[in-house]
């Protein structure tokens, strides 16, 4: 049922008809009845005057012979006749009472009226007569007459009027009730509603609305489809991506570690450059892969966001020492510029926060020929134990022009041919950043001059933390961080991987910082092998055949076997959030992404070794 509305067709001609009901009731009351009173008062006074004139012309002879008892008679038969007269006086010439013999007191009231007149014969007069006649009772009479007569009109115009009132409920506003409702459950995809039928108006209304449902429901139908199929292309192509680039990342994993293993030995000088344009190269596409997978993460809705507490202070140093070094190759000056404390802690996802920054600021490295780049981070309370974060990175390079500067935070826009030519890269990078600081709920926004450089400026509310916290680790190496070469002396290694090239490189790699490695190609020989030797470190790959990574990591925690409580790190070339989580849910201490870099293992054996000291 639907509410009462005041909107409503029938509620208003329910208004118009008692509007005109009581209009019509004031008129009659005080325009109408007492105009028929007045009309009627003054015809009486006419007719009384004519009558008096009768009377008098009717008794004048008989005053002339002075027979007063003939006139004494005709004045009573007259006033015997007429109802409405109270009072019938007659005074002769000499102010004598002729009739009645004894005046009686003169009546008053509303609705009296009164006539005289004298009676003169031949200049001579004989005597006045008066008459009293009371309209009263006549006018109730009438009155009461237009009153029944207005209300009998009143019930033949309401009855009427409610009539219409039905009818048009009926016939219109019902039906269009229906249309509108009609138009409703279309709106929320029902298409399977009834329309009103009829050949009138709304009929034709109605049929006109069912050919457009008709062709709208065709077209959603065509567009169901044409989402469905668009939804599954778009998941098969994220999942393409994810997959490829896992696919890519395995091959580079043998690739780039070996590099490095090579780049250590003793080289000529021309071998050298060669292992360095495999490194350089292999880096570069692990970067593109990266990228790849963000991109397929965030398309298919599956980018999960970490809450952790963590320094914005740190990621700024951390972005600055990352970058440092490309920059000091290409003679840029450095400038930072950190107003934000090193006591304040925030919640938020700080890997992906420090990815932005990176961007951005391998950006400003890579588009500045000379000149500066700079970071530049400051914080503003926000209320409500939140802070707002700014982070601006600033360069002198070759700037962006202004009619693409809100394209380029679309997916795989460039600027143009001739930069991309001169520059390379894949115009991933800003579609992330802006797709990530969206997902935070922060912004990105940059402002440019062709020549003279550009700035690109964060902005992002987080939550403040009140306990301070070690920030968390991050994925990606420092140059702080760099174990000694005999941090694995008199340490065993156990590596699980079923693949024999990366078993070789792992190996190698271990083995420089002189540890005792064993290997195992499945999960299952990694069970058996850490059920009989204690290992201090145990790297296990996450996607293997037969047992995976996951159930042997559990089934090695399981009971009192001797790595019960070892340190277990994943290895995965799947890099996303929810990998990471389900390698910490099956019980590894750590994990580190795939290929494995010579930088990263330092980093992180730098960080074990301080772990084994405290
Ligand atoms: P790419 O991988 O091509 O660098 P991005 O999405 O990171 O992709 O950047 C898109 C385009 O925006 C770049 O190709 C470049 O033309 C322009 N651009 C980004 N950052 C800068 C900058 N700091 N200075 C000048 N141009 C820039």
């Amino acid at each position: 049922m639907k509410a009462f509305n005041l909107q409503s067709i029938r509620f208003r001609i329910s208004a118009v008809i008692l509007a005109g009901v009581v209009c019509s009731s004031l008129l009659l009351q005080y325009l109408w009845v007492p105009r028929v009173t007045n009309l009627f008062v003054e015809a009486s006074e006419r007719e009384l005057t004519r009558d008096i004139e009768i009377l008098s012309d009717g008794i004048l002879p008989f005053l002339l012979s002075n027979q007063i008892g003939a006139v004494y008679e005709t004045l009573e038969t007259v006033e015997n006749r007429y109802d409405n007269w109270v009072q019938l006086n007659l005074i002769s010439a000499t102010e004598e009472q002729l009739y009645p013999r004894r005046l009686e007191e003169v009546p008053s009231g509303p609705n009296l009226i009164t006539e005289n007149i004298s009676i003169e014969f031949q200049g001579q007069n004989y005597g006045k007569l008066t008459v009293i006649a009371d309209l009263g009772p006549v006018i109730d009479k009438l009155q009461g007459e237009i009153v029944r007569m207005a209300l009998i009109g009143f019930g033949i115009v309401t009855m009427t009027l409610i009539a219409i009132s039905v009818l048009v409920d009926r016939l219109v506003t019902r039906r269009l009730i229906l249309v509108a409702d009609a138009a409703d459950e279309m709106a929320d995809g029902n298409f399977d509603v009834s329309l009103p039928e009829g050949r009138d108006e709304i009929g034709q209304l109605a049929d006109h609305f069912h050919a457009m449902r008709r062709r709208i429901q065709d077209q959603t139908e065509t567009l169901n489809v044409a989402w469905k199929r668009a939804e599954t292309a778009l998941d098969a192509r994220s999942r393409f991506l994810a997959t490829m680039s896992h696919e890519i990342r395995t091959p580079l994993n043998g690739i780039i570690p070996t590099a490095e293993l090579l780049a250590e030995t003793e080289l000529s000088e021309e071998q050298r450059q060669k292992v360095d344009i495999i490194l350089t190269s292999g880096k570069a596409m692990t970067s593109i892969v990266d990228d790849i997978l963000d991109v397929a993460m965030l398309e298919n809705g599956k980018l999960v966001l970490q809450r952790q507490e963590f320094s914005p202070e740190a990621i700024c140093a951390e972005v600055f020492d990352i970058l440092r070094y490309s920059a000091e190759v290409k003679g840029l000056e450095l400038v930072k510029s950190c107003e934000i404390s090193p006591d304040l802690m925030c919640w938020g996802d700080a890997n992906r926060l420090r990815q932005v920054l990176i961007n951005l600021f391998g950006n400003a490295v890579k588009f500045t020929k000379q000149g500066s780049i700079a970071l530049k981070a400051s914080v503003e309370d926000a209320g409500q134990g939140r802070v707002k974060l700014f982070f601006d990175v600033s360069d002198t390079g070759i700037g962006i022009q202004k009619d693409a500067l809100d394209r380029i935070f679309n997916r795989f826009e460039q600027v143009n041919g001739d930069i991309t030519r001169q520059f390379g890269g894949s115009g991933l990078g800003l579609s992330i950043v802006k797709s990530l600081m969206d997902a935070m709920g922060g912004s990105v926004s940059v402002e440019s001059e062709v020549g003279a450089g550009s700035t690109f400026k964060l902005e992002l509310e987080l939550e403040k933390s009140t306990k301070a916290t070690k920030a968390v680790r991050s994925r990606y190496p420092t140059p702080k961080a760099v174990a000694d070469d005999t941090v694995g002396a008199d340490r065993s290694a156990l590596i699980v991987d079923d693949n024999e090239v990366n078993l070789t490189v792992a190996s190698k790699m271990l083995a420089r910082f002189g540890f005792d490695v064993d290997l195992a190609n499945s999960g299952l020989t990694a069970l058996s092998k850490a059920g009989k030797k204690k290992y201090d470190l145990i790297f296990m790959d996450m996607h293997m055949p037969e047992m995976d990574g996951l159930v042997a990591t559990l089934r090695i925690r399981e009971g009192n076997g001797p790595n019960a409580k070892a340190k277990i790190v994943g290895l995965s070339a799947s890099v996303q959030t929810e990998d990471v989580e389900k390698c910490h849910a099956a019980g590894m201490n750590d994990f580190l992404p795939k290929p494995l870099r010579a930088e990263r293992l330092q980093a992180f054996l730098a960080e074990w070794e301080e772990e084994n000291a405290a």
